[in-house]
């Protein structure tokens, strides 16, 4: 079968749609040189290699060997060149790459086929001894560390040897001799860390490097990154070997990594940054400063590509074009030039931020790349999320410290840790935290991962740091020159002042800023592209969006998100207030109906005042209201101490307060006395909460002429008598209120499906009920068997084990769950086919769930106010 996929020369076996079995780097390679973009030429070993690889004892196809013989010899014949010829040698890159891009887990190794007798052909060839023995340094340097393991140190320090021996400050100012000086050290350190010369044959080294990538999939690194992306571990890599152009060979020559629009904003320009006479990664180490591209971009003192080298430029600014118009998505392009002419080594679409992702597909929608539906498809709902979360409130004091890149957009503010395991764990315990690093690499992604914020002191705007940020939605500073991180100290200072481990500080990303303390934030726009794509999300969804509100603040705040209504009003929240929890306890204490009617009809005009608020805001619209659900106990106090204090309050009886709450203490109050149990037991209750939903109905729709039509909601249903009984009660008040006012609205009453006997009973249920709305937090406790309060114990467990595919209070569970779901569904709709059909809960904000909740016919979900523009995305994309 077939191993080895060659590309460049005119001669392309893969194409990009191969990702899976090339790559995305070899895909994309293939790719770019098929529609004739210059791509020096290479093979790629099949990411069925690595799998071959690891199910046989770490061993290759027998007919590998041969294939990349016939690849590499056609790499030879395009460049001219012979791998291993001491006059003129062909020198490769060996990278790896895997189906999707994972920055920085895995290393390239440059320059390789150079030896002690092949560094001079080099040198003859080019004309340029100095070249040829950097190269050379080079080569064993990162085939050290990469292939070898030995620590970078021990080559950072043999070259500050020679650099303090020489008064030399930059590397540019060493000559072929010191870099051959160079060489002879990391030889013999080599050969004493190792102890074995440094390999000289270049077949032996091509296959250690190829071995090295293969290896390399399994290094703690990548394992670390792929379960915090959810990559599979028998995905593989690929190897990719590459005939090398030299970005090192002088003032014509350069390499650099850009983006075909700004990653951070999503603005349609040229972004990036390059190096003269630069190789591979030097760009990203932060070694010599990084400059633009454009010349647009460039401040004083910095020279841009476009007028340092305007031919390459120019050719590179088609490149962008002709890239963009093929792969219709913003790209991350990796180029060297070699005496002034440009060669691709990467591309691939671009990390980008949240609000660039959807700037960029809105804009490319406009220019005509994409259409409507694919930027709908384009922005992922849940990245939607960091949009509408606080920025910088402009108008607030603050304390500036320093200012580096501004990397990645948004603000947070935490407190400092400088190391990535210290960050986890304090997040773990609840804390926001700052991780303030000199620099980060993949080492530090799990710490990335639980910071709120990123700050390094080195670096420019493609290092890790800012890389990953950005890919995580975190804001990051890096760079930031200004500020000197001691660790050992634990301690950042700048300026004079001095900031320690555990005090707060806020990043700006958007800006690069760093204040001392913590600054006020203000709420995101929501106007702009947002609008756009939420308008073109809107006519293509079918389900509805409703909103999770009990305050008016809520209820204002998801209405200006689109929410369509109210989903799902928990009437007992509005119990708590100060005001009224002693009218709440003065009730649950009164061994009389006719003391819990008195209490309750001081509960009532509050009760009613909070539905005039929350329907004079939704005026039009649906507003589902669940009456009182959880078991009275809730509402008593607790400890001996705050009991006396209550009781005193009251002017009740301590002791009697003691014995009530002893009484209503149960061993399971989740599945106890609680729901429509309690307002068969009290119906007193339930009645007060009607009169008020009336009341309020009615004189709203005096109010504003718009009536709002209250969905009057049966918590915990089990059986059909269950909803009679309550029901009944409910029409009883309606009729009474209508008869007192003299005025009419429309209402529905229906329930919470809930438990799994109400899903297999609904067609029963529907026969009373006007709508179903499925509580699935409930549902999943209740169908799981599983207390959602005490499942922390073992449900990350699960997940971790493959025992569940994800937390079912997260994602709902489709096949146990969502069967409940579909079945009551059927039923109920068998019984009432226009039956009102949602969801509510947590699982309502959820794109996971929303797409099923489309498949199975739902009519809306609901959700938490800032969720409502990712519902309505996520419902567009499911409706797609
Ligand atoms: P990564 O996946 O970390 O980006 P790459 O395989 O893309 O690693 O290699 C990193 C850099 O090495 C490239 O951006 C490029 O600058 C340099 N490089 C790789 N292959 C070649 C080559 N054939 N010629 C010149 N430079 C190369
Ligand atoms: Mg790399
Ligand atoms: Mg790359």
């Amino acid at each position: 079968s077939k191993w080895v996929y060659s590309f460049g020369a005119g001669h392309n076996d893969g194409k990009a749609e191969m990702r899976n079995l090339l790559g995305g780097k070899g895909a994309n390679l293939a790719e770019m040189a098929s529609i004739g973009l210059p791509v020096p030429p290479g093979f790629t070993i099949t990411t069925e290699v690595c799998t071959y690889y690891y199910d046989h004892g770490k061993s290759y196809p027998p007919e590998l060997k041969d294939q990349v013989g016939t690849a590499l010899r056609r790499i030879e014949e395009a460049v001219g060149t012979r791998f291993g010829d001491t006059h003129k040698p062909l020198l490769v890159s060996v990278r790896s790459g895997a189906r999707v891009s994972m920055p920085g887990m895995m290393d390239t190794v440059l320059n390789l086929g150079l030896n002690d007798q092949t560094v001079d052909g080099l040198a003859t060839a080019s004309g340029d001894p100095r070249f040829a023995w950097d190269s050379y340094r080079r080569f064993i340097q990162m085939f050290g560390s990469v292939v070898l393991g030995i620590d970078h140190h021990r080559f950072e320090e043999i070259i500050e040897h020679v650099k303090l021996e020489r008064g030399a400050v930059e590397d540019t100012q060493l000559t072929a001799q010191d870099w051959q000086r160079v060489v002879d050290g990391y030889k013999e350190m080599v050969a004493e860390v190792t102890g074995k010369p440094f390999p000289q044959d270049p077949q032996d080294q091509l296959w250690a490097a190829i071995g090295a990538v293969f290896g390399s999939w399994m290094n703690p690194r990548a394992n670390t990154y792929r379960r915090l992306h959810d990559i599979p571990a028998d995905w593989g890599t690929a190897v990719n070997v590459q005939a090398m152009v030299f970005g090192n060979m002088g003032e014509d020559c350069a390499t650099g990594v850009c983006f075909t629009r700004d990653p951070s904003t999503g603005e349609n320009i040229f972004y990036g940054e390059y190096l003269i006479n630069a190789q591979g990664e030097d760009v990203v180490a932060g070694i010599r400063t990084p400059q633009p591209m454009s010349e647009a971009r460039a401040k004083p003192g910095e020279r841009s590509m476009e007028a340092a080298m305007p031919g390459a430029y120019k050719e590179l600014v088609e490149v962008r074009a002709t890239l963009e118009k093929h792969y219709t998505d913003m790209q991350d392009i990796e180029f060297t030039v070699q005496q002034n002419k440009l060669y691709m080594l990467q591309t691939r679409n671009g990390k980008r931020t949240a609000a660039a992702s959807l700037k960029i597909a809105v804009d490319m929608a406009r220019e005509g790349l994409i259409d409507e539906s694919e930027a709908i498809k384009r922005v992922n709902p849940a990245a939607l999320d960091q949009l509408l979360h606080p920025t910088l409130d402009p108008k607030a004091p603050r304390k500036l410290l320093s200012k580096g890149l501004p990397a990645s957009p948004g603000a947070a503010s935490g407190i400092v840790v400088f190391s990535a395991d210290e960050a986890e764990a304090r997040a773990a315990k609840g804390e926001s935290v700052i991780l303030v690093r000199i620099e980060t690499s993949p080492e530090d992604i799990h710490g990335m991962h639980a910071a709120k914020g990123i700050l390094t002191t080195r670096g420019g705007m493609t290092s890790h740091a800012a890389v990953v940020a950005r890919g995580m939605g975190r804001p990051c500073v890096a760079g930031a020159g200004g500020v000197t991180v001691d660790y050992g100290a634990q301690a950042l200072s700048a300026g004079g002042q001095i900031v320690r481990a555990g005090e707060t500080i806020t990043l700006d990303g958007a800006t690069g800023e760093i204040f001392i303390g913590s600054v006020a934030m203000v709420e995101p726009q929501l106007s702009g592209d947002f609008a756009t794509l939420m308008e073109w999300a809107d006519k293509v969804r079918r389900l509805k969006v409703r909103t999770n509100a009990e305050t008016p603040l809520d209820a204002d705040t998801a209405r200006k998100f689109g929410a369509e209504g109210i989903g799902l009003c928990r009437t007992e929240h509005m119990f708590f207030d100060p005001e009224r929890i002693g009218a709440v306890r003065q009730m649950i204490m009164s061994e009389t109906e006719g003391g819990r009617r008195e209490a309750l009809s001081r509960l009532l005009p509050f009760q009613r005042q909070d539905f005039v608020e929350l329907f004079r805001i939704m005026a039009g619209l649906p507003v589902t209201i669940r009456l009182l659900d959880p078991p009275l106990h809730e509402f008593l106090p607790h400890s001996d101490a705050e009991i006396a204090e209550v009781a005193e309050s009251l002017g009740a009886d301590v002791v009697a307060m003691q014995r009530r709450a002893q009484e209503l203490s149960e061993a399971n109050p989740m599945l106890g006395h609680r729901g429509c149990r309690l307002g068969i037991s009290f119906p007193e209750i339930y009645e007060m909460q009607a009169r008020a939903i009336f009341e309020a109905a009615v004189a709203i729709a005096k109010e504003t002429g718009k009536a709002p039509v209250p969905e009057i909601m049966i918590p915990l249903v089990a059986t059909r008598r269950e909803l009679e009984i309550t029901k009944a009660q409910v029409d009883k008040v309606a009729q009474e209120v209508f008869g007192e006012t003299g005025h009419r609205v429309e209402y529905l009453v229906g329930t919470m499906i809930e438990l799994p006997r109400a899903a297999l009973v609904a067609d029963r249920i529907a026969e009373v009920g006007d709508f179903f709305s499925f509580g699935t937090n409930d549902l999943t406790q209740t169908t799981f068997g599983l207390s959602r309060d005490d499942a922390g114990k073992f449900l990350p467990l699960y997940v971790e084990k493959g025992i569940l595919p994800k937390d079912p209070f997260v994602s709902i569970d489709p096949d146990g769950v969502g069967a409940l779901v579909k079945i009551a569904k059927e039923k109920g709709r068998s019984v009432k086919p226009d039956l009102k059909l949602g969801i509510c809960g947590e699982h309502g904000g959820d794109p996971f769930s929303i797409a099923f909740c489309e498949e199975a016919g739902l009519d809306y979900v609901s959700c938490s106010p800032y969720r409502v523009p990712v519902a309505r995305l996520a419902a567009a994309q499911a409706a797609l």
